[in-house]
């Protein structure tokens, strides 16, 4: 289909787009376009205006920060996917992104793109909520920074409003011996999941987050608390549904994503424990 008519704006950098998002709620980013592009085609999605931050090199780095590292806004995924940084320190995010959709869509994909799109069926919201990120939003009222366990507030809602620009994440790093992994269920290869668990364990801490198994990435934190109480994997993996809720679709019933979610869970635990 052919969009409604809009607007359209090149941002030349964070300040001027902060202009020309202030006094128009209709109107809205345009990163990478992989998610809104088919939402103006489809005419889901109708802004006003289009406000280009595509060439805005500064929102674009990954950068050492001390505890954490530090990923712009505007950073592809492919070049998520190749940093050395996070290679080294967030292997988990690094190997995730590289599990998003086919080669084009991760040379245009943007990470700020894909976590302010708030899709439940996304790789790397579950990956920053497992993981404690917490994400820079700069709106009329100045920079705040949201914890993810604030930021996902339901199916394509986030705690980026109009007017707000999301443009840093900062991820923990992962210290020590913590093991990690990320599975994916989907039936092709260039699939978004019909179920993902992202999953890292430290001495007696672990943390899992799941996809797909409701309206926002869910935290599973019955499965952390089990593990916590000294339940083996296998036990503390039935717990992965206790804070989720899955709905069926084309791809999945609520009792398969459901088995998905425990099978996977498990799995997850026994690599990041390996
Ligand atoms: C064929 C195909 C397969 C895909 N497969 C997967 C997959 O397997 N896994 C997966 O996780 N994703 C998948 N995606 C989605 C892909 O990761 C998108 O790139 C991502 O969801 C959105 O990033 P973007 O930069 O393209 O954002 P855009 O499409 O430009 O924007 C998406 C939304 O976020 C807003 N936005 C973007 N950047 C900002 C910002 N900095 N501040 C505030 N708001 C912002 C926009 O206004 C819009 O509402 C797929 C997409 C396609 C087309």
């Amino acid at each position: 289909m052919i969009p409604a008519a809009f607007d359209y704006e090149v941002a030349e950098s964070v300040e001027h787009a902060l202009g020309l998002l202030d006094g128009d709620p209709d109107a809205k980013v345009l990163a990478g376009g992989h998610s809104l592009v088919p939402a103006l085609k489809l005419r889901i999605s109708r802004p006003s205006k289009l406000i280009d931050i595509g060439r805005l090199q500064d929102l674009s780095y990954v950068r050492d920060a001390g505890a954490h590292v530090a990923i712009g806004a505007l950073t592809r995924h492919a070049t998520v996917h190749r940093d050395v940084l996070l290679q080294e320190h967030c292997p988990i995010v690094s190997t995730t992104a590289g599990k998003i959709g086919d080669p084009q869509v991760r040379h245009r994909g943007t990470i700020g793109g894909s976590l302010a799109h708030g899709d439940p069926a996304s790789d790397l919201p579950a990956v920053m909520l497992a993981l404690g990120a917490e994400f820079v939003i700069v709106g009329a009222g100045g920079e705040r920074t949201v914890a993810a366990a604030d930021f996902f507030t339901g199916v394509f809602q986030t705690a980026v409003g109009s007017g707000d620009l999301l443009t840093e994440i900062r991820v923990p790093k992962l210290t020590g011996s913590t093991g990690w992994s990320y599975l994916k269920f989907h039936r092709r290869a260039q699939d978004w999941a019909t179920v993902g668990v992202a999953a890292w364990r430290r001495n007696g801490d672990a943390g899992v987050a799941l996809v797909n198994m409701g309206s926002t990435p869910i935290l599973a934190t019955s499965v952390a608390a089990a593990l916590a109480d000294g339940a083996s994997v296998a036990d503390a993996a039935e717990q992965a549904v206790a804070e989720a809720e899955p709905q069926a679709d084309l791809n999945a019933s609520v009792e398969y994503r459901t088995h998905l979610a425990k099978v996977l869970t498990r799995r997850a635990l026994e690599a990041a424990t390996a």
